[in-house]
């Protein structure tokens, strides 16, 4: 089996801020398999505070011999083998583990979510987000998710309030809030949290520091809202401790190696109790629909990656009144422009 890869830049619509950082484009790698005249697509989407880059990417893909492996389709054999090359790289782990999910699913001629036995029409609407920004741009950005059923929204600054009055001085759809490790005193977050429970907000997102995991708790059984990890929950075994810390977790692809880990993390979740959601990087149609792929055993999904980008590669899993909607073309389900 073949493996290319080249870098990308994202180009992103608007600027965007979240609380401690923003960008106007986001790094890719995007990778190809190719074997027995079919091509599987792979997309490594690297926000820089993540700490890869197209450098790091194609580092890590010069090792990546695929034939090592004479048989595509034991991705149990592969992946683990590619996982073990190095530590971190988990959006490059994530690109291979995606292309060779669309090259399996080509090669059988069926999409992922009918392989792992999912009904298409149990998908999640997906959120859209909204950064942090002054009350006129947010106000103007919530006018534009009109076709959204709920609005994300970046909070962690000292203009939490102004922000979440200025949607609400439009919609009243349900909120979703992410504080991205914005709050570090626990009581000002209860405040906080018990303030937007007033104001239709669904769930917190990252409350407060990955390593302030005991205030976090104690957040926890004050909070009227549920608590899902991000920052706190990379991958499969971060998931077995998060019980009774928080109460659900945020899979992304890029955080946790690809579709293979993503899966066995929704097992696990469950299994503890846990909501789950599928969140993204910014991504073109590539990685969001692999992500889309598994969103029918999803609570929620904040999937709305490629809408963000104006240079998108593919054509996907699309939002059809704020619902993913997935297509029964094959693999990850994608078609290159
Ligand atoms: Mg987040």
């Amino acid at each position: 089996m073949i493996l290319r890869y080249y870098p990308y830049s994202l180009e992103l619509k608007h600027t965007f801020n979240i609380a401690n950082y923003s960008r106007t484009a986001t790094p890719a790698m995007m990778v190809e398999v190719e074997q027995d005249g079919v091509t599987g697509y792979g997309e490594a989407a690297m926000p820089p505070y993540l700490g890869e880059s197209q450098d790091t990417a194609a580092t890590f893909l010069r090792q990546v011999d695929l034939t090592r492996f004479p048989d595509p389709f034991q991705l149990e054999e592969i992946l683990p083998a590619i996982d073990a090359l190095a530590p971190g790289n988990t959006a490059a782990k994530a690109a291979v583990d995606i292309a060779l999910h669309d090259w399996i699913g080509k090669k059988l001629g069926a999409p992922w979510h009918r392989l792992w036995g999912l009904n298409p029409a149990k998908t999640p609407v997906t959120s859209f987000t909204i950064g942090i920004d002054t009350a006129e741009v947010i106000r103007q950005k919530t006018r534009e998710a009109a076709p959204y059923k709920i609005i994300k929204v970046k909070l962690g600054r000292d203009t939490d309030r102004q922000m979440i009055e200025a949607i609400r001085s439009v919609t009243d759809k349900p909120i979703t809030v992410d504080a991205n490790q914005g709050w570090t005193d626990r009581n000002e977050a209860l405040k906080m949290i018990e303030w937007l429970a007033t104001q239709g907000v669904l769930f917190i997102e990252q409350p407060m520091p990955k390593a302030q995991r005991d205030d976090t708790a104690w957040l926890r059984t004050k909070s009227p809202l549920p608590l899902i990890a991000d920052e706190s929950c990379q991958r499969l075994t971060d998931v077995a401790r998060l019980g009774g810390v928080f109460d659900g977790i945020n899979i992304k692809l890029m955080k946790c190696t690809g579709l293979r880990e993503a899966h066995k993390m929704i097992t696990l979740a469950h299994v503890l109790g846990l909501k789950v959601m599928l969140g993204c990087m910014t991504e073109t149609s590539c990685a969001i629909s692999a992500a889309a792929q598994l969103s029918p055993l999803a609570d929620w999904a904040d999937l709305d990656g490629a809408v963000l980008i104006k240079n998108d590669l593919f054509d996907g899993a699309t939002i059809v009144d704020g619902k993913v909607t997935l297509s029964d073309r094959p693999g990850i389900g994608v078609v290159k422009h």
